[in-house]
């Protein structure tokens, strides 16, 4: 790694995805985020998937700023909905809110009207997120983390963001906006992504 490269940039301007994955990975880098960043231009997730969106952004800033760049993607997918909302998750209401509060809500309330003659056992979905670690010359490492569970009739509980309150995990017989912080990363698609990431983060450094 040269000088510049020893910095990791996370490709997000949210703090909590910042802070989660700086802890999860836990190396000696110098660690910043698009916030830090000055004359960016940023990157459209306009990818048919999530990988597409995670390796466009990781090499697009990776090569914008010279740094290795982690990026994500993740979003819910709905076995019911052929895979909707998906990449567009974050906007499949087609609401222009601002508050991300009631945009959520609005996003969740347009899943159940979808599903609503659909039954239990068919309404099976999964959180997804893919990670990209890029270089400026080429993508390093992509992986990916999956949650399954089921779309709940109703919104329940009011931990997390998202989807979180419409998504059942039977296992734990709790949504997942019932669980706390720890025990979501613990089981979370995003989790796992960065857990499966760190291994081999190391090998790459090892390999020097
Ligand atoms: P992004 O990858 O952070 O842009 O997330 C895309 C969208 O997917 C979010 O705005 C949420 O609507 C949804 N999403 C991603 N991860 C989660 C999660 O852990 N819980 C609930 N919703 C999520």
């Amino acid at each position: 790694m040269s000088d510049k490269t020893k910095k990791i940039l996370v490709a997000t301007t949210n703090p909590g995805k910042f802070a989660e994955l700086k802890d999860m990975l836990d190396f000696g880098f110098e660690w910043c985020s698009l916030g830090d960043l000055s004359d960016v231009e940023q990157i459209r997730e306009d990818g048919l998937t999530f990988v597409e969106n995670a390796r466009k952004k990781a090499f697009g800033y990776a090569k914008a700023s010279g740094c290795w760049t982690i990026a994500d993607d993740s979003g819910l997918v709905v076995d019911a909905l052929g895979g909707a909302p998906g990449v567009r998750s974050s906007r499949f209401s087609g609401a222009q809110e601002i508050d991300r509060i009631l945009l959520d809500h609005k996003n969740m309330a347009k899943v159940l009207r979808l599903l609503s003659a659909v039954p239990n056992a068919k309404r099976t979905a999964k959180f997804v997120c893919c990670l990209c670690l890029a270089s400026p010359k080429e993508t390093l490492i992509e992986t990916e983390g999956k949650l399954e569970g089921l779309i709940a009739q109703r919104e329940i509980g009011e931990n997390g963001f998202g989807y979180d309150p419409i998504f059942f995990v039977p296992e734990l017989n709790k949504t997942v906006a019932q669980l706390t912080a720890d025990e979501k990363n613990a089981i979370s698609h995003r989790g796992q992504a960065i857990r499966k990431l760190r291994p081999l983060l190391e090998q790459i450094l090892r390999a020097g």
